[in-house]
Order: structure tokens, then sequence, then C-alpha cells
């Protein structure tokens, strides 16, 4: 599925996208200042510490290195996690926000919780 810009809905080619998902780029056709949204991987974490745990207690090893094993792939399991969701995964776009924001903001407009 090709990526879409937020703001003119134009298509965004991947080779568009920095490799460097922080840093902000521009939409080709608008021009707006666009980067890939922060994904969330804390259902990715509770998945690699479940599994660790479940793959560690069938040795049946005991205290200290019981823990150790299940720290050890869990940051396997994270990382191998990571590095598949962020190659397999289509990057989400949104409109790159200035790190200072302007305090111009409507009365009558809220943010919604
Ligand atoms: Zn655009």
């Amino acid at each position: 599925m090709a990526n879409q810009c937020p703001v003119c809905g134009a298509p965004i080619q991947p080779e568009m996208i920095p490799a460097t998902r922080t840093i902000s780029f521009e939409c080709s056709n608008c021009r707006s200042r666009l980067q890939v949204v922060k994904r969330d991987r804390t259902g990715l974490f509770v998945v690699s510490v479940t599994l660790s745990i479940a793959i560690n207690i069938l040795p049946h090893n005991e205290g200290v290195v019981f823990i150790l094993a299940t720290i050890a792939t869990t940051l396997t399991v994270f990382v191998l996690g990571s590095f598949l969701l962020s190659v397999t995964g289509t990057p989400k776009l949104e409109r790159s926000r200035p790190k200072a924001r302007p305090v111009h903001l409507p009365r009558n407009v809220r943010p919604a919780h």
C-alpha cells in the first residue's frame, strides 16, 4: 500500500521517506513538512515478555538463571520484532510540527481527549 500525504493526499514514494524516521521531509506536491509517526511498541514488548517467560519456564531454570535467560530472550525477541515491523510495516505519515508551537489556538477549539 502506498503512502499518502496527510495534507494533500498525494502519493508519497517510499524513497522519499528518510531512513532516519525522525527526520522530517517535504511533500513533493504541496511542500508540507511531513514525518513518520513514531510506532507504539508496547504491544510488541508485552508479547516479547510473555513469550520469553513461556520459553524459559520450560527447562525449569531457577532463580537468577531464569531471570537472566528471560531478560536475554525478551531483548532478542523485541529487537527482532522491531526489525520485522520496520521492514514489513508501512510507515504512517503525519504533518511535521515544529518543536516550539505557536500559541495562537482559537479559544473555541479544544484538543479532543
Ligand atoms: Zn502534500
